[in-house]
Protein backbone atom coordinates (compact mmCIF):
# COMPACT_ATOMS: atom_id res chain seq x y z
CA UNK A 1 0.00 0.00 0.00
CA UNK A 2 1.08 3.71 -0.78
CA UNK A 3 0.72 5.89 2.28
CA UNK A 4 1.79 9.21 2.78
CA UNK A 5 0.46 11.74 6.00
CA UNK A 6 -0.68 14.58 4.26
CA UNK A 7 -2.15 16.77 7.22
CA UNK A 8 -3.03 16.94 10.84
CA UNK A 9 -5.49 19.60 11.20
CA UNK A 10 -8.04 20.28 14.54
CA UNK A 11 -11.26 21.68 12.08
CA UNK A 12 -11.85 19.14 8.93
CA UNK A 13 -12.45 22.63 7.13
CA UNK A 14 -9.09 22.81 7.31
CA UNK A 15 -8.12 19.35 5.87
CA UNK A 16 -7.15 18.17 2.49
CA UNK A 17 -9.09 19.89 -0.61
CA UNK A 18 -9.00 16.76 -3.21
CA UNK A 19 -12.52 14.91 -3.34
CA UNK A 20 -11.31 11.11 -2.68
CA UNK A 21 -13.78 9.10 -0.08
CA UNK A 22 -12.32 9.15 3.35
CA UNK A 23 -12.28 6.36 5.94
CA UNK A 24 -12.00 7.12 9.52
CA UNK A 25 -10.57 5.37 12.07
CA UNK A 26 -11.55 5.93 15.79
CA UNK A 27 -11.56 4.51 19.00
CA UNK A 28 -10.50 4.63 22.85
CA UNK A 29 -6.94 5.82 23.61
CA UNK A 30 -4.67 2.99 23.73
CA UNK A 31 -7.15 0.69 21.58
CA UNK A 32 -4.40 0.10 18.81
CA UNK A 33 -5.44 2.66 16.69
CA UNK A 34 -1.62 3.43 15.32
CA UNK A 35 -0.18 -0.09 15.57
CA UNK A 36 -3.27 -1.24 13.32
CA UNK A 37 -3.02 1.95 10.90
CA UNK A 38 0.84 1.35 10.59
CA UNK A 39 -0.25 -2.38 9.92
CA UNK A 40 -2.21 -1.45 7.25
CA UNK A 41 0.34 0.57 5.47
CA UNK A 42 2.93 -1.72 5.90
CA UNK A 43 5.11 1.24 7.73
CA UNK A 44 5.49 3.27 10.32
CA UNK A 45 3.64 6.29 9.64
CA UNK A 46 1.39 6.46 12.39
CA UNK A 47 3.05 7.28 15.91
CA UNK A 48 2.69 4.41 18.47
CA UNK A 49 2.68 6.54 22.25
CA UNK A 50 3.23 5.48 25.19
CA UNK A 51 1.23 8.17 26.26
CA UNK A 52 -2.15 7.42 25.78
CA UNK A 53 -4.47 10.23 24.44
CA UNK A 54 -1.37 12.24 22.86
CA UNK A 55 -3.37 12.68 19.36
CA UNK A 56 -5.41 16.13 19.57
CA UNK A 57 -5.71 16.30 15.24
CA UNK A 58 -7.53 14.36 12.73
CA UNK A 59 -4.44 13.01 10.58
CA UNK A 60 -5.12 12.47 6.71
CA UNK A 61 -2.81 10.02 4.96
CA UNK A 62 -3.36 9.73 1.35
CA UNK A 63 -3.45 6.04 0.39
CA UNK A 64 -2.86 4.81 -3.21
CA UNK A 65 -3.49 8.48 -4.29
CA UNK A 66 -7.57 7.39 -4.22
CA UNK A 67 -8.97 7.83 -0.72
CA UNK A 68 -7.46 9.05 2.51
CA UNK A 69 -7.52 7.00 5.82
CA UNK A 70 -8.09 9.79 8.90
CA UNK A 71 -6.75 8.90 11.93
CA UNK A 72 -9.33 10.62 14.83
CA UNK A 73 -8.11 11.56 17.87
CA UNK A 74 -8.73 8.49 20.49
CA UNK A 75 -11.14 9.15 23.16
CA UNK A 76 -11.77 8.12 26.95
CA UNK A 77 -8.68 9.29 28.30
CA UNK A 78 -9.59 10.62 31.98
CA UNK A 79 -6.35 12.27 32.24
CA UNK A 80 -6.90 14.89 29.30
CA UNK A 81 -8.44 18.15 30.80
CA UNK A 82 -12.14 18.48 30.30
CA UNK A 83 -11.87 21.30 28.13
CA UNK A 84 -9.77 19.46 26.00
CA UNK A 85 -12.20 16.43 25.59
CA UNK A 86 -14.83 18.87 25.13
CA UNK A 87 -12.77 20.43 21.92
CA UNK A 88 -12.54 16.54 21.05
CA UNK A 89 -15.96 15.91 20.97
CA UNK A 90 -16.53 18.83 18.80
CA UNK A 91 -14.28 18.58 16.40
CA UNK A 92 -14.64 15.15 15.41
CA UNK A 93 -18.31 15.56 15.96
CA UNK A 94 -18.29 17.86 13.34
CA UNK A 95 -15.95 15.85 10.77
CA UNK A 96 -18.51 12.80 11.18
CA UNK A 97 -21.35 14.96 10.60
CA UNK A 98 -20.78 17.39 8.24
CA UNK A 99 -17.83 15.92 5.99
CA UNK A 100 -19.50 14.97 2.97
CA UNK A 101 -16.13 13.09 1.92
CA UNK A 102 -16.23 10.53 4.47
CA UNK A 103 -18.01 6.96 3.39
CA UNK A 104 -16.84 4.89 6.04
CA UNK A 105 -15.69 5.07 9.98
CA UNK A 106 -14.19 2.16 10.96
CA UNK A 107 -14.73 1.72 14.94
CA UNK A 108 -12.02 -0.19 16.47
CA UNK A 109 -12.71 -2.08 19.77
CA UNK A 110 -10.48 -4.07 22.30
CA UNK A 111 -12.00 -7.26 22.88
CA UNK A 112 -10.41 -7.24 26.32
CA UNK A 113 -12.48 -4.40 28.06
CA UNK A 114 -15.92 -4.22 28.86
CA UNK A 115 -18.21 -2.11 25.93
CA UNK A 116 -17.88 1.81 26.97
CA UNK A 117 -20.48 4.71 26.86
CA UNK A 118 -17.97 6.16 24.48
CA UNK A 119 -18.22 3.24 21.69
CA UNK A 120 -21.56 3.13 22.13
CA UNK A 121 -22.27 7.20 21.60
CA UNK A 122 -19.46 7.13 18.72
CA UNK A 123 -21.68 4.25 16.88
CA UNK A 124 -24.73 6.51 17.55
CA UNK A 125 -23.17 9.12 16.37
CA UNK A 126 -22.67 7.33 13.35
CA UNK A 127 -26.26 5.84 12.71
CA UNK A 128 -27.71 9.49 12.93
CA UNK A 129 -25.25 10.89 10.56
CA UNK A 130 -26.31 7.56 8.26
CA UNK A 131 -22.43 7.20 8.29
CA UNK A 132 -21.31 3.21 7.59
CA UNK A 133 -19.49 1.73 9.99
CA UNK A 134 -17.19 -1.19 10.67
CA UNK A 135 -16.36 -2.46 13.59
CA UNK A 136 -13.18 -4.13 13.86
CA UNK A 137 -12.04 -5.82 17.22
CA UNK A 138 -7.74 -5.28 17.82
CA UNK A 139 -4.99 -7.02 19.69
CA UNK A 140 -6.91 -10.65 18.67
CA UNK A 141 -3.71 -12.22 19.43
CA UNK A 142 -4.34 -11.35 23.53
CA UNK A 143 -6.90 -13.71 24.01
CA UNK A 144 -7.29 -17.58 23.19
CA UNK A 145 -9.70 -18.77 19.88
CA UNK A 146 -12.61 -19.37 21.99
CA UNK A 147 -12.18 -16.10 24.13
CA UNK A 148 -12.36 -14.12 21.10
CA UNK A 149 -15.49 -16.08 19.76
CA UNK A 150 -17.05 -14.94 23.19
CA UNK A 151 -16.28 -11.30 22.96
CA UNK A 152 -17.34 -10.93 19.61
CA UNK A 153 -20.18 -12.12 19.95
CA UNK A 154 -20.62 -10.24 23.03
CA UNK A 155 -19.72 -6.81 21.62
CA UNK A 156 -21.92 -7.62 18.62
CA UNK A 157 -24.41 -7.08 21.22
CA UNK A 158 -23.54 -4.75 23.00
CA UNK A 159 -23.09 -2.48 19.85
CA UNK A 160 -26.61 -4.09 18.46
CA UNK A 161 -24.48 -4.50 15.07
CA UNK A 162 -26.02 -6.48 12.27
CA UNK A 163 -23.04 -8.45 11.43
CA UNK A 164 -20.32 -10.12 13.86
CA UNK A 165 -16.95 -7.56 14.24
CA UNK A 166 -13.99 -8.27 12.14
CA UNK A 167 -10.58 -9.37 14.20
CA UNK A 168 -7.36 -7.78 13.76
CA UNK A 169 -3.99 -8.09 15.19
CA UNK A 170 -1.35 -5.67 14.37
CA UNK A 171 1.21 -8.24 16.28
CA UNK A 172 0.63 -11.14 13.90
CA UNK A 173 -1.13 -9.76 10.68
CA UNK A 174 -4.08 -11.50 11.35
CA UNK A 175 -6.99 -9.88 9.58
CA UNK A 176 -5.32 -7.60 7.65
CA UNK A 177 -6.68 -9.05 4.24
CA UNK A 178 -10.06 -8.98 5.15
CA UNK A 179 -9.99 -5.42 6.43
CA UNK A 180 -8.73 -4.21 3.57
CA UNK A 181 -11.27 -6.01 1.45
CA UNK A 182 -14.09 -4.83 3.94
CA UNK A 183 -12.80 -1.00 3.17
CA UNK A 184 -12.49 -1.61 -0.31
CA UNK A 185 -16.09 -3.23 -0.61
CA UNK A 186 -17.33 -0.03 1.08
CA UNK A 187 -15.94 2.73 -1.11
CA UNK A 188 -17.44 4.02 -4.04
CA UNK A 189 -15.60 2.88 -6.93
P1 LIG B 1 -3.56 3.87 20.08
O1 LIG B 1 -3.42 4.72 21.31
O2 LIG B 1 -4.97 3.45 19.87
O3 LIG B 1 -2.94 4.46 18.84
O4 LIG B 1 -2.80 2.48 20.40
P2 LIG B 1 -1.32 1.99 20.03
O5 LIG B 1 -1.27 1.48 18.64
O6 LIG B 1 -0.35 3.05 20.45
O7 LIG B 1 -1.22 0.71 20.99
C1 LIG B 1 -1.51 0.79 22.36
C2 LIG B 1 -0.88 -0.38 23.08
O8 LIG B 1 -1.45 -1.62 22.64
C3 LIG B 1 0.63 -0.51 22.80
O9 LIG B 1 1.26 -0.92 23.98
C4 LIG B 1 0.69 -1.59 21.73
O10 LIG B 1 1.89 -2.31 21.77
C5 LIG B 1 -0.49 -2.47 22.09
N1 LIG B 1 -1.03 -3.15 20.89
C6 LIG B 1 -1.42 -2.55 19.74
N2 LIG B 1 -1.82 -3.45 18.82
C7 LIG B 1 -1.68 -4.67 19.39
C8 LIG B 1 -1.92 -6.02 18.94
O11 LIG B 1 -2.34 -6.30 17.82
N3 LIG B 1 -1.66 -7.03 19.83
C9 LIG B 1 -1.20 -6.78 21.09
N4 LIG B 1 -0.99 -7.84 21.88
N5 LIG B 1 -0.94 -5.53 21.55
C10 LIG B 1 -1.17 -4.48 20.71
Amino acid sequence: MLASLRACVADFRQGPREPWPQVAFAGRSNVGKSSLLNALFGQKLAQVSKTPGKTRTLNYYLVNNRCFFVDLPGYGFAAVAKSERESWGRNVTDYIVHEERLKLVVALVDPRVPTSPLDQALLALCREAARPVLVVLTKADALSRGALAAERLRVQRDLQLEDLPLVFSAKSGEGKRELLKAIAERLPT
